[in-house]
């Protein structure tokens, strides 16, 4: 079946009630199961039989969530976790299991992540090093050079949405035997499918496009293998990252609509890019979709036709932090909320959300100038979010 297909139907629920087929998935809270035979809950619990006992270890509407997500991904298998952030934790534990494990991680990673690696894993003796993902021979470099597991890695940065060439990563990592890891979140299974370029396991932070709709804290994580699949579930019975059984419903019904609220976002977002890289009040608009962007090239070949993601930046001419500020106040529409893919456009000024954590000189490194301001299309009319910006701008 296709993309469309699936994401409509994906997940759906295998069992009846009382010869009824229900068209979306149970919500059962039930966090133990009990069974007539004692013998089949022994079975259960020792893995010797499928089945459910207690909900950290599975549950029915987690499962559902799990199956649409693989089906759409193409993976044999996903694991769902609490959150983005859980998800990225047990991934990267995969592979960085020791003290001297070698971890490679974009340095253009999102924030949690970063602090994440930088600090706890490195603080537990993980040799954790940051690369720029961009220069594709540094890159390799650095891979011969120290011989990382893993390689964790985010299709498009944030907030400055470049492109990774994850194709030559992708191939690199194979010759050098590394696991790529690859955080999908801002490029959903819509636009990108990692497993199929060789990457090990893809991760979705579920509270952004998989929910959609601003009420879901959630993650996931797509394996290339079963095996890879049991060791997360393992990981994640025993450190308790459980998806609860509403956000797991309510991922299931956002992937639904997945397919239209991105293609949606992505005309959105294409629209905002195009008027404001043409408005002088915008000093440089940053979005992989416009042709004269360093990175065009790439999305276009790793993208689907016409689609460059739903996620843009753009610099501010000569504004200051505080100007930045009232911009954000004078917004009427569009939210100044810190996340993104929801079905309501939101706005994020990296300098006191993301990336606080960094020194104005590391976040001047970076590009991230204080002028700079990220943009999140939602599903409402263009017309309107441009009008929002223009009033806002004046
Ligand atoms: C939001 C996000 C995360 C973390 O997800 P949470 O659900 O907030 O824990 C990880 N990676 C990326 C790219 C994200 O945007």
């Amino acid at each position: 079946m296709r993309f469309d297909t699936l994401a409509v139907h994906a997940g759906a629920p295998a069992f009846t009630i009382d010869g009824a087929h229900p068209t979306a998935p149970p919500l059962v809270p039930a966090s133990s199961y009990w069974y007539d035979s004692a013998d089949d809950l022994d079975r259960v619990l020792g893995d010797q039989q499928p089945g459910y006992s207690y909900a950290r270890y599975a549950s029915p509407t987690v499962v559902a969530f799990e199956q649409a997500l693989a089906a759409l991904e193409d993976a044999p298998a996903a694991v769902a976790f609490a959150s983005g952030m859980a998800a990225v934790h047990a991934a990267v534990r995969l592979y960085a299991q020791r003290p001297g494990s070698v971890l490679l991680a974009s340095q253009d990673c999102y924030g949690g992540t970063f602090t994440l690696l930088g600090s706890t894993l490195a603080s537990e003796g993980v040799n954790v090093q940051f690369v720029d993902v961009f220069d594709i021979e540094g890159l390799a470099r650095r891979v011969s050079e120290q011989k990382p597991q893993a390689l964790l890695v985010e299709v498009v940065s944030n907030p400055l949405e470049r492109v990774a060439d994850l194709e030559a990563i992708a191939a690199l990592c194979k010759q050098r035997n590394v696991a790529l890891l690859v955080d999908s979140t801002f490029t959903t299974p819509y636009l990108i499918r990692p497993l199929a370029q060789g990457a090990a396991c893809v991760i979705h932070s579920a509270t952004k496009y998989l929910g959609g709709h601003g009420d879901v804290t959630g993650g996931v994580v797509a394996c290339a293998t079963d095996d890879q699949a049991a060791a997360l579930r393992s990981w994640r019975k025993y450190t308790g990252s459980v998806l609860g059984v509403l956000e797991a419903y309510l991922s299931v019904r956002g992937i639904r609509t997945l397919s239209l609220r991105v293609a949606r976002q992505c005309a959105n977002a294409a629209a905002v890019a195009h008027t404001l890289s043409r408005d002088p009040r915008i000093e440089r608009v940053y979005y992989p979709g416009l042709p004269d962007s360093a990175d065009y090239p790439v999305a276009c070949r790793l993208f689907p036709e016409g689609l460059f993601g739903a996620v843009l930046a753009f610099a501010i001419r000569d504004a200051e932090r505080s100007t930045v500020m009232r911009f954000l106040e004078r917004l009427k529409l569009v939210r100044a909320a810190p996340t993104l893919g929801d079905c309501f456009s939101l706005v994020l000024y990296p300098v006191i959300a993301s990336h606080r954590g960094l020194t104005p000189e590391e976040r001047r490194q970076r590009g991230i100038h204080d002028n700079v301001v990220r943009f999140s299309a939602g599903l409402e009319d263009a017309a309107d979010l441009l009008a929002d910006f223009d009033q806002a701008l004046s």
